[in-house]
């Protein structure tokens, strides 16, 4: 689950964190009063009028407007509130703006880089730092990779102290920033655990003219397997910035993920999801989405299921692949049978069922006289659906 800049640091200044501090408004009736409130506040007239959207790269995008006079903050906001922001995680048709962030402006003079995830390959949590932060960290990664350190924790130990201190040595601060900067790296990584993050991300961490280090942006991303110990961060939930099929899936418990294809997947469990896109694949078709029924595959699963691709408008053929473990294959077959039926599907359904009844299954199938493509083996359904999108 993500969350907003504003929200990021609000969690980041919770933890101790120096942060680039403002207020939120959501309505143009609110710019006036807020804009003098962090003219007041935070003791400076010139700010920085910030887009908030879930999305990266609104810098560039020209979603962050540095304003120096309480005019261009004005016009600034006038013009960010409520735009369609384009970013290079947006996609084409951006990502409306509905919060902006009044901040202070700060003078800068370094920025760096700074995140912390969980490295799989080495099942152990990595800080990873870079003295080219900023808003052109992806080239950093993709062209000087050596400029990007990184630290491994032992799960056990958790960050040390001498971890701190080789970070702080990898951005060449000295002194008192020295100092400052093994403190945020000891904050943000209990931060990140206390909070069961899968990301927490400073980009700009930055160095102000008056020598302190200060968070100019946040990112966040939590285990959603975690937010139920969470509830002050679910309550940070925008669905707004939210994908609306993936929402509605989720509300009928289905874990769907959208993908740019054209053969929709109905599967139960996430691996048999993974090993269909791949076989999909194999055979020269393209995903349409990842979607996982869980283990209760009965008519109104297959109903939603079914709904949730098909409110793609590219999806040519569906695939279900039903493994009947705990669930029969026979009431899976019922379900299925009924929810084609019931809505009338246009687009071509090949069904491969296995497992317990399976014979009996793909008997009630082949004798409903709903229009089912039944299939044998995953490899046999991957070339039927391949097909018949391809016809489509
Ligand atoms: P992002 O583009 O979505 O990552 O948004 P950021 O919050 O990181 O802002 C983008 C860039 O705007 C930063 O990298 C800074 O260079 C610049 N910026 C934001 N706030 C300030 C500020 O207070 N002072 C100065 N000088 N630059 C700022
Ligand atoms: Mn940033």
């Amino acid at each position: 689950m993500k969350i907003h800049e504003y929200q990021a640091k609000s969690i980041l200044k919770s933890f101790g964190i120096p942060i680039q501090d403002g207020h939120v408004i959501e309505s143009l009736d609110d710019a006036v009063s807020t804009l003098d409130r962090v003219y007041q506040e935070f003791n400076t007239q010139q700010v920085v009028i910030k887009a908030q959207i879930h999305a990266g790269g609104r810098g560039k995008g020209g979603g962050v407007k540095f304003s120096p006079t309480r005019e261009k903050a004005l016009e600034n906001i006038n013009n960010i509130l409520g735009m369609q922001l384009i970013t290079h995680q947006t996609g084409p048709e951006g990502q409306k703006v509905n919060k902006v962030m009044i901040a202070q402006a700060l003078d800068i003079k370094k920025e760096f880089y700074v995140a912390i995830t969980l490295d799989r390959a080495v099942g152990k949590n990595v800080i990873m730092v870079s003295t080219e932060g900023g808003v052109e960290i992806e080239e950093v990664a993709a062209h000087s990779p050596e400029k990007i350190i990184r630290v491994w924790v032992e799960p056990g130990f958790g960050l040390r102290p001498f971890q701190a201190r080789e970070l702080a040595l990898a951005l060449g601060l000295e002194g008192d920033l020295f100092k400052q900067g093994v403190s945020l790296f000891t904050k943000l990584y209990s931060c990140y655990i206390k909070t069961d993050a899968a990301i927490a991300e400073i980009n700009p961490l930055v160095v102000t003219d008056q020598g302190q280090l200060v968070a100019l942006d946040g990112k966040f991303n939590f285990d959603t397997n975690a937010l139920d110990r969470h509830k002050d961060i679910v309550e940070m939930r925008d669905i707004n910035e939210e994908d609306p099929t993936e929402v509605e899936a989720g509300e009928f418990k289905l874990n769907y993920i959208k993908l740019d294809g054209n053969v929709g997947c109905m599967v139960n469990g996430a691996g048999l999801a993974m090993a269909t896109m791949d076989i999909i694949k194999l055979k020269g078709g393209q995903p349409a989405n990842f979607l996982d029924v869980g283990g209760g595959a009965n008519v109104d699963t297959v109903k939603n299921g079914f709904r949730i691709i098909l409110s793609d408008p590219n999806v040519k053929a569906v695939l279900i692949n039903i493994f009947g473990g705990i669930v029969r294959c026979d009431r899976v077959a019922n379900g299925i049978i009924q929810a084609v039926s019931e809505l009338g599907l246009t687009v071509p359904v090949v069904v491969r069922l296995e497992g317990t009844n399976a014979q009996m299954a793909k008997d009630l199938l082949d004798n409903s006289g709903v229009s089912i493509i039944s299939a044998g083996s995953l490899s046999d359904a991957a070339e039927k659906v391949v097909n018949a999108a391809l016809k489509g």
